[in-house]
């Protein structure tokens, strides 16, 4: 049995927590936020909840389709009902590359994940991590956190599940694996959440639009989904993606000027006005959406005890399935890489 120390609380950080404790590793999951989920993420507000992370997510190998099923048997995820989706764009629009969403929100898939994981791991919520460092004393890795403190337990490998741009830093003490996660990109995104007190002029739920360069590049009606709780006063709640080409042009704008931006665009591709929302705030993500991934599962170094997982990486497998997007390749690269440790650390 070892110690293990985990980095980030998204889908690969609660899958890679949960293969190792289930092979009786004892598991330290350190996050920043205060719950899990990372990109996997849903903001409240007086106006309703809103997904401004993942909106959802494909399952295209044959594991990540039979994990998928357990979720859904659980009642965490659902399929969705967009039958009456997508709007003009190209022709490609009609069909849906995310069809399965968290019920009742994608963070909710995200807590109930780590609601289940086993009684070997434990959960360091609002928890920065900002160096790996070897301890002075004996073999073993021990943790620099943002508050100037350290966690001075001694960790015999310590996993690193972010945003490979976040990644490389932490990953100093292998210098191979942080050049390879230095040089993984991620595209930004600009998100708005917006409600309306009416409905808008659409019969359509979700609007795509792959045609990059535009403005918008989804927009999704967070309410009509399984599970969302309506609130009073409001009829419609809407979540906006810019494309990554134009939140890079716009990275630094005012969020107001963003907000005016993105909703004169949903107006072109609506066709009509729309009347002030009585919500609307943006969100910047960085690091959204990894642009080509690694063509490896994972890193792990053997000698170091050191490694990397996340949607930053993926090995082509399953000859039947199309690039897994973000949310399975976080799935599968956790799952590999607690394969590759545990090799490591139990041997035999
Ligand atoms: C707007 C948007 C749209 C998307 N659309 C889709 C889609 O349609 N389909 C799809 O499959 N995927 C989509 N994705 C991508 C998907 O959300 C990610 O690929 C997936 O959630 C990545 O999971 P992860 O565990 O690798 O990383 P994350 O979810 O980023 O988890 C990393 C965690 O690490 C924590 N953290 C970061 N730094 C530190 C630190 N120093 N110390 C401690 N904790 C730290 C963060 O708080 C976070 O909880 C989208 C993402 C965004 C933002």
């Amino acid at each position: 049995m070892a110690r293990i120390g985990v980095i980030g609380s998204g889908i690969a950080g609660l899958t890679v927590a949960a293969e190792l404790a289930a092979s009786s590793h004892e598991i330290s999951l350190f996050d920043k936020s205060r719950g899990p989920g990372g990109r996997c993420a849903t903001r409240r507000s007086a106006f309703g909840a809103f997904d401004h992370g993942a909106p959802g997510f494909s399952a295209g190998t044959a594991a990540f389709r039979a994990q998928v099923a357990t979720w859904r048997d659980a009642g965490w995820v659902s399929g969705a009902n967009e039958a009456n989706g997508i709007a003009t764009g190209d022709a490609s629009q009609h069909s849906q590359p995310s069809p399965i969403y968290g019920v009742p929100s994608m963070n909710a898939l995200a807590r109930q994940l780590a609601a289940a994981l086993p009684a070997g791991v434990t959960l360091c919520a609002d928890r920065q991590v900002t160096a790996i460092e070897p301890r002075a004393a004996g073999a073993g890795w021990q943790l620099r956190l943002s508050d100037g403190t350290t966690d001075t337990t001694s960790f015999d490998a310590v996993v690193v599940a972010l945003p490979a741009e976040q990644a490389a830093v932490l990953l100093a003490p292998d210098a191979a694996l942080a050049d390879a996660m230095r040089h993984t990109r991620s595209d930004p995104c600009w998100t708005l959440m917006a409600a309306w007190s009416h409905p808008l002029p659409t019969a359509l739920d979700v609007y795509r639009n792959s045609d990059s360069p535009g403005v918008l590049s989804l927009a999704m009606r967070d309410d009509a989904r399984l599970g969302r709780t309506n609130v009073d006063g409001v009829a419609s709640r809407w979540v906006l993606h810019a494309t990554p080409q134009w939140t890079n042009e716009h990275l630094e704008s005012p969020a107001d000027s963003v907000i005016a931006e993105l909703l004169r665009a949903f107006e072109g591709h609506l066709g009509a006005g729309l009347d002030a929302p009585l919500h609307a705030v943006a969100h910047r993500w960085r690091y959204a959406q990894v642009r080509v991934p690694r063509s490896e599962p994972c890193g792990w170094n053997a000698a170091l005890r050191l490694g990397a997982c996340g949607d930053a990486w993926h090995a082509p497998g399953d000859p039947d399935s199309t690039a897994p997007d973000g949310i399975e390749r976080a799935w599968l690269s956790g799952r590999a890489l607690a394969q590759q440790a545990h090799r490591t650390l139990s041997p035999g």
